[in-house]
């Protein structure tokens, strides 16, 4: 069976079609800064017979536009590797946020409507998911699209780590709590810790354009830096992060509209408020190089956050087995990983520098108490076997 995996991030679209029960990667498609009239990057893979395109300066203007030049060339040309997209079985989503729907799901309009009426809380991610879900059942009107949604990994957080401090009725009537995202990354770094040992006490930072730190112990979620919506935890790279709620009501008491408050905390926070040069770290980076305060400040802004989640949580877990790094910045940014882990000698963290320049596997020095890892992290995969396995 076919099975393709849609994976839309705040500013990115990854696809992967896979041959499953296999689990064999056919082919592989991503657009980076969607959104960019030209600047996007447009990148695919016939993974048997190696033929890529690799296109910088892209118009890309929305979702739709990524996902049709994907699908063109699954089957057009050097590239193609289907005879019809019409092979293609099932799609499997991974879906953000739909009321009453936290696991997987077959997207019908019940679980789509849960994603309408979850605008408020995930209006960044909902809405461009339901882009992406009705763009591509338009074009595979017969195949069975299945939601996967980020939430499911964290239902077991302890009600503690997970109340607010607001009156409880709020948790009973509507469900106020944290609920936590980016399930299927650090359910992935849970998948391979477990494959190596069953005791474990782990803090799994995925730093992308959505970036979330998780307390995992022994395989399962027990903390996480995101809250009840997305707009919580560390900035992100142009989203608000954490903030006082009050804020909202005195700007708009001073006069500004809730449109401009949330603009400026959805679109023009984060990363890009702070450094008011890009929400791209690479070029944050390079201009705090190049003597950019504003840049410099938003770096350390970043690594600060990250730290101080690594510490709270280091405390729930009574210590730390492994730290991981996953996604676009925990990837390839050692010089993010160098900032954060500098600041965690009192936690035992040592780190290996030639290892960290080279993105290794392993990147503390013997000497280490905590093992400090680089796993690129798999989101797709998980997400083709549930697809493949739902009944
Ligand atoms: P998304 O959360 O949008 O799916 P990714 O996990 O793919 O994003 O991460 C994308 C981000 O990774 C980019 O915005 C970019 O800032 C960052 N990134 C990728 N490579 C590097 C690097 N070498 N140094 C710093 N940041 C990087």
């Amino acid at each position: 069976m076919k099975v393709l995996v849609c994976n839309a991030g705040s500013t990115s679209l990854k696809f992967k079609l896979y041959g499953m029960p296999e689990c064999t990667v056919l082919a592989t498609g991503k657009v980076e800064r969607v959104g960019s009239t030209d600047d996007a990057i447009f990148g695919y893979c016939n993974t048997s017979t190696g033929f890529k395109v690799d296109a910088l300066k892209q118009n890309i203007p929305d979702y739709a536009v990524g996902i049709n030049k994907f699908l063109f060339e699954l089957t057009k040309g050097e590239g193609a590797v289907l005879s019809d997209i019409k092979e293609i079985e099932r799609v499997g989503y991974k879906s953000v946020l739909s009321k009453d729907h936290y696991g997987i799901h077959e997207i019908d309009e019940g679980v789509m409507q849960g994603m309408r009426d979850f605008f408020p809380l995930a209006p960044v991610h909902n809405i461009a998911y339901l882009k992406a879900i009705e763009t591509v059942k338009a074009v595979l009107p017969d195949a069975k699209h299945v939601g996967v949604f980020e939430t499911a990994f964290h239902r077991d957080i302890p009600l503690e780590r997970k109340i607010y401090g607001v009156p409880y009725e709020w948790y009973e009537k509507y469900g106020i709590q944290r609920l936590g995202y980016h399930g299927a990354s650090h359910g992935y770094i849970a998948d391979c810790l477990n494959a190596e040992k069953k005791e474990y006490k782990a803090i799994s930072c995925h730093l992308g354009g959505s970036a979330s730190i998780c307390g995992i112990l022994n395989g399962k979620s027990v903390d996480t830096s995101f809250g009840m919506s997305l707009e919580t935890g560390l900035i992100h790279a142009n989203r608000v992060g954490d903030m006082d709620p009050t804020m909202i009501h005195f700007l708009k008491q001073i006069g500004m509209s809730e449109e401009d408050i949330l603009r400026g905390c959805q679109k023009e926070g984060g990363l890009l408020g702070i450094s008011g040069v890009s929400n791209d770290l690479r070029y944050v980076i390079e201009a705090a190089d190049n003597g950019n305060q504003r840049a410099k400040l938003a770096v350390n802004v970043f690594v600060t956050g990250i730290v101080h989640y690594i510490g709270a949580f280091f405390m729930d877990l009574g210590g730390l087995t492994d730290l991981v790094f996953t996604a676009g910045i925990g990837e390839h940014s050692d010089r993010v990983r160098a900032m954060v882990c500098e600041r965690l000698g009192a936690i035992g963290v040592r780190l290996d520098e030639e290892a960290n320049r080279a993105n290794a596997p392993i990147i503390s020095s013997r000497d280490s108490e905590v093992a400090v890892r680089v796993i690129p992290t798999d989101e797709e995969l998980g997400i083709a076997r549930r697809t493949y396995e739902l009944v």
